[in-house]
């Protein structure tokens, strides 16, 4: 089956149209430091608004508990929405209560309502079918059509995404096909060499890829937080950095099947280690054997790779021709551990050939450092999702959709 496309749902006009958009961006004291999402989210909106449809805009923002949360409220992105439309953008303080269900019904043709954060309410990630089904049935009522668009949850079943697919006629917006045609390049026939760059927080999250990258890829380059547990898994210490001990014999695995296939997994030669979490902290670049050895000792937490590192990695991504990036080299939010990052992001736009940014954090670093967007081949909204594309692996909310 195909992929359902919004010509699928014929004429539009004068349609309650509910867009599940992603527009979880970046905040910082309630200001969004990376609107790229809300960006992103742009053609699919004003496709079904030129059309006079009515549209109704679902999100979530952060992680809140399940209850209103107002550090996470979506007003902010509403606000930029109307900015970057162009036009009014109406904001509803609830997601399925008394002020959300007035403002869907007070829609006009060609207007726009933004829903409160979907997770607010419990029911969206409940684990219970049923009751993330009762939610979104308040929704469906409320409207004739579903459009997802939020590319960042496909891989999520969630009631937005999953289980409101079902309920109404639904279709895929125009920047969940854009990412699927560049995810397609990516593992159909991706253009030799073919370089992948790790790195990030989420460590057992993005361990997994590697495995089925393998086959696929020329080069993996690892830095940011995992490049300590493949450190620890060769036999260095690493200090107080991010380390998982129960992936060491994971990594020790994927060491030894990429040697056995004959893809370079390259680790870093130097790394940066700093004192302290913090922005201020004092920190030194040091060689993978000396990391106890600094002043601070075993305290010491390596925040970013080492500039040697840095240009190696640098020079193989500049010479490939197709290269995915996800996950920051280091803590790029301080300034003195964002050089390792930086470094990257430039190898990336001097690629002659495909190249593509994965991840919410890796698309705000590139944008927070200064780059453009139009500087790389694509940047994907979706970090964990895109992650799991190139696994292999099936993604609910793709597949309510008929791809
Ligand atoms: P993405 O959202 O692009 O998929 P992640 O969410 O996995 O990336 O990771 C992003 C975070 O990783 C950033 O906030 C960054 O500060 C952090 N990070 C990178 N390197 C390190 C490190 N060495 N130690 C701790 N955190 C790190
Ligand atoms: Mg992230």
């Amino acid at each position: 089956m195909a992929l359902r496309t919004l010509a699928s749902l014929g004429n539009v006009s004068g349609k309650r149209v509910i867009v599940r958009c992603d527009l979880n961006v970046p905040l910082k004291d309630g200001v969004i430091t990376d609107d790229g999402r809300i960006r992103a989210s742009l053609p699919t909106l004003n496709a079904l608004l030129d059309q006079g449809a009515r549209v109704i805009v679902l999100s979530h923002l952060g992680r809140p508990d399940g209850a209103p949360d107002s550090k996470y409220s979506l007003a902010p992105a509403a606000t930029r929405m109307s900015e970057l439309l162009g036009k009014a953008v109406g904001f509803a303080t609830d997601t399925v209560g008394a002020s959300a269900l007035a403002g869907i019904r007070a829609l006009d043709d060609g207007q726009i309502l933004v829903l409160e954060n979907v997770r607010f309410n419990a029911a969206e990630t409940s684990k219970d079918a049923n009751e993330r089904e009762k939610f979104a049935q308040v929704l469906a009522d409320e409207a004739d059509l579903y459009v997802s668009d939020g590319f960042g949850v496909v891989h999520r079943k969630q009631a937005s995404v999953y289980e409101l697919a079902q309920l109404l006629p639904s279709a895929a917006g125009l920047l969940i096909e854009t990412e699927l045609q560049v995810l397609d390049r990516l593992t159909e026939t991706p253009e030799r060499p073919y370089t992948v760059v790790l790195g990030g927080s989420k460590v057992s999250d993005k361990l997994g890829v590697i495995s089925h990258l393998l086959p696929r890829v020329d080069t993996i380059l690892i830095g940011g937080g995992m490049l300590f547990t493949f450190l620890a898994a060769q036999g260095f210490k690493v200090g107080s950095s991010l380390l998982e001990v129960d992936q060491l014999d994971t990594c020790r695995g994927y060491l030894a099947d990429a040697q056995a296939r004959g893809v370079e997994i390259i680790l870093p030669t130097d790394v940066v280690v700093a004192e302290k979490f913090a922005a201020d902290a004092s920190h030194v670049i040091t060689s993978i054997d000396g990391i106890e050895d600094t002043a601070f000792g075993s305290s010491g937490l390596g925040l970013d790779i080492g500039p040697a590192t840095a240009a190696a990695f640098a020079t193989k991504i500049s010479n490939s021709k197709t290269v995915f990036w996800n996950g920051p080299a280091g803590v790029f939010e301080f300034p003195a551990f964002a050089h390792g990052t930086r470094a990257i992001a430039e190898a990336l736009t001097r690629v002659d050939g495909l190249s593509v940014v994965g991840g919410g954090d890796s698309a705000a670093a590139v944008r927070i450092l200064g780059f453009s967007d139009d500087q790389f081949g694509h940047i994907s909204t979706g970090g964990g999702a895109s992650l799991e594309f190139l696994e292999g692996k099936k993604l609910p909310g793709l597949e309510v959709l008929g791809w």
